[in-house]
């Protein structure tokens, strides 16, 4: 079965699209994005799949590409335009060439215009394609920077686009309106820079008078997007707020959490925060040593009872009223504060130690 998600960065308003097969579990992301590739991953690793490429439709300007991490965390191949000019990708590829997940491909077209280098994929029934900045949702990318060309454009878009069946259901780069997606028919009929009778010198007229002011992140984006997104000094978003100690994931609830495997190894570092009620503590359960009782309704009035200087781990039963935990206290400053994951009940049944169980 085909999985998709259509996923957002509100930041620079760039749609991110995971494709994958639940058969092979192999799954490919188009046009990550730098700041959410942890997000990312971890809708990858819950949906079961395995990223095996990250792939551009082009060179962008206003985000940096998640594609160099997701490589570092996953293993998984850089995929990029051969005349992109970026260095330091696994793939490079070009009009007809396929990228396979699973059973399943992405056929490629080349569609330049907005830049010199930009591709559509084509999913291989030819249902969905994903085009970059060339066509958006009754729009059209720019044209006036990184080898812009108004009328390949419009040759890229009639002829590459446009001759995909009228069902094909387009999903561009970005939208600024918070739309999410059209059709070839809609876009042939109703895009209103190049569909109907609009001829190549209407819409030349349009784009070469467009005034549009460059993009922000242009100096930033363009230079690491030809590093594949690779950062200057090779570091990640480790620095990033929150906590930085391994085993440590966050999950796509964007919630940090540790398995019951990683806080034993962690144990004596960390303050073990039950959050359950003190009949529950020492009910059936019972409850981890060392841990310390607060219960959730008192937390927000006792926190200064915790230590600032070691990590916190939340607990409860089932890791929903410790994730609420953290949120309180992340607002009470404790940064370094994490979920265990699936709370006693998963620790529990994974055969960690509880002391004070009652039968
Ligand atoms: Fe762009």
């Amino acid at each position: 079965m085909l999985v998709f998600r259509q996923l957002f960065d509100p930041q620079s308003s760039t749609y991110t699209y995971l494709l994958g097969e639940t058969a092979g579990g192999e799954a490919v992301l188009i046009d990550p994005v730098f700041e959410q590739a942890r997000r990312d991953a971890a809708l990858v690793r819950e949906l079961g799949l395995r990223l095996v490429a990250t792939l551009e439709t082009h060179i962008h300007a206003d985000h940096v590409t998640g594609a160099w991490l997701l490589r570092r965390d996953t293993g998984s191949q850089i995929i990029v335009g051969k005349n992109s000019g970026a260095e330091g990708a696994d793939r490079y590829v070009q009009q007809d060439d396929r990228v396979a997940f699973g059973s399943r491909c992405l056929m490629v077209r080349a569609t330049p215009g907005h830049t010199g280098c930009c591709l559509t994929f084509v999913l291989d029934d030819q249902s969905m394609a994903f085009t970059g900045d060339c066509l958006l949702i009754r729009g059209s990318g720019r044209t006036d920077f990184q080898q812009g060309d108004a009328a390949a454009m419009f040759h890229s878009i009639h002829e590459r686009i446009f001759t995909l069946p009228d069902a094909c259901i387009l999903y561009p780069a970005h939208d600024y309106r918070g739309l999410t997606a059209t059709s070839v028919a809609e876009e042939r009929r109703f895009n209103p820079r190049l569909g109907g009778q609009i001829s190549l010198a209407d819409f030349t007229g349009q784009m070469n008078n467009l005034r549009l002011p460059h993009p922000k992140l242009i100096a930033i984006a363009v230079p690491a997007n030809l590093r594949c997104g690779r950062p200057e000094n090779d570091s990640g978003p480790e620095a990033a707020a929150g906590p930085h100690w391994t085993h440590i994931r966050t999950n796509f609830a964007g919630l940090a959490e540790i398995d019951p495997h990683g806080l034993e190894e962690h144990i004596g570092e960390v303050q073990i925060l039950d959050v359950r009620e003190p009949d529950e503590f020492n009910g059936p359960l019972g409850h981890i040593a060392g841990a310390m009782l607060i219960p959730l309704g008192q937390l927000a009035d006792r926190t200064a009872e915790l230590r600032h200087d070691r990590p916190i781990v939340a607990i409860c039963r089932a890791g929903g009223r410790s994730a609420q935990a953290i949120a309180i206290l992340r607002q009470s400053g404790f940064a370094d504060a994490v979920n265990l994951a699936g709370g006693m009940l998963r620790w529990h049944a994974e055969g960690h130690a509880v002391e004070g169980a009652s039968s």
